[in-house]
């Protein structure tokens, strides 16, 4: 199907959400074959409640090949509610940082925490309701609109589905499908464009409410269309929770509280963007570039346009 054509961090996600659709019992296509790199550990534990949502790395090494790390003792702490961007060139290792929350991997040395609690600790199935990924290009199930977002939330009511998509900037252009909320959207469905998708993607995550969010360069499948939209409800959606977000849009940076650039699996700078800016730095240095260009941080992503 066509759900393989984005980059290989995608699958990562896309086995989270299988995992999660299995437990909801659902069908479950038999071709998507979900990499299986960690294991729940005997005796896990769900996050004590109520999930605060800090995020804590520390001195963090990992590599896909032991011998090649990718991340090299990366320490950081992320307040709960804090926002943070998280700007790199293509291969820093951005994508891998934020796989190692949900435990897509496990570090070779060192640890990730929520709430401080080693999510090697913690039962997959509340790891992944309490921090979400969020990737380029969103994953829809051959079903209508109102079972791809509830399926989040299973036990959520239409009402609540029609609330999240309004939250999502989305409700209009569902009510204008042939079906509206019922419409077969997914494989062989009504196909949306990249902007719409996200917006239903948003949705769904708002409908799961979770405390840290993960997100993977959210705009970069997005048509320029539905592109002010999509930023709108990723701001709502970000409001109130623990958001690590990969961007190259300058945008997303400047609004962030906190911005931090991974040069070759190193943080080379961690700070808020207004301070940064007047650093001599790398951050600064990718403003100018960015400028020079067309508001978009300079990186071999295809995600160029301006906001
Ligand atoms: P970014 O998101 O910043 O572009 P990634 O975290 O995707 O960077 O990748 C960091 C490095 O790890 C790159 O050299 C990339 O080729 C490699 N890499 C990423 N995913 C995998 C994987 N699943 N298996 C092996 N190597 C990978
Ligand atoms: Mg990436």
């Amino acid at each position: 199907g066509r759900y393989f054509y984005g980059p290989i961090d995608d699958l990562v996600n896309i086995g989270d959400l299988l995992q999660r659709a299995e437990a909801s019992g659902r069908r479950v296509f038999e071709v998507l074959d979900a990499p299986v790199s960690v294991t729940e550990r005997p005796g896990a534990q769900p996050l004590p409640k109520p999930v605060g949502g800090e995020v804590r790395f520390e001195a963090v090494t990992f590599g896909y090949d032991p011998a090649r790390p990718v991340l090299e003792d990366v320490t950081l702490t992320i307040p709960a509610g804090e926002r943070v961007a998280i700007l790199g060139e293509s291969g820093a290792g951005k994508s891998t940082l934020l796989s190692l929350v949900t435990r897509g991997y496990d570090p070779l040395s060192g640890r990730v925490l929520i709430d401080g609690v080693d999510v090697r600790d913690v039962t997959l199935e509340s790891l992944r309701t309490c921090a979400i990924t969020m990737p380029q290009d969103t994953f829809l199930f051959h079903d209508t609109v109102l079972e791809n977002v509830r399926y989040a939330r299973p036990e959520a009511t239409s009402e609540e589905v029609e609330d999240a998509l309004r939250a999502a900037h989305a409700l209009d252009f569902v009510r204008a499908l042939p079906q509206g909320l019922k419409t077969v959207v997914g494989e062989r469905g009504v196909r949306l464009s990249g902007g719409q998708r996200q917006r239903l993607a948003i949705a769904r995550t708002l409908l799961a409410r979770p405390a840290v969010l993960l997100l993977d360069e959210p705009t970069s499948a997005v048509d320029a269309e539905s592109e002010a939209l999509v930023v709108a409800a990723l701001d709502d959606l970000m409001r109130g929770r623990t958001a690590l977000i990969v961007t190259h849009r300058l945008s997303l940076a400047r609004g962030a509280d906190r911005v931090i650039v991974i040069e070759g699996g190193r943080v080379v700078e961690d700070g808020p963007p207004a301070i940064l800016r007047t650093r001599n730095g790398a951050y600064a240095a990718l403003e100018r570039a960015a400028q020079q260009l067309d508001g978009t941080l300079p990186d071999a992503s295809p995600d160029r346009t301006t906001l």
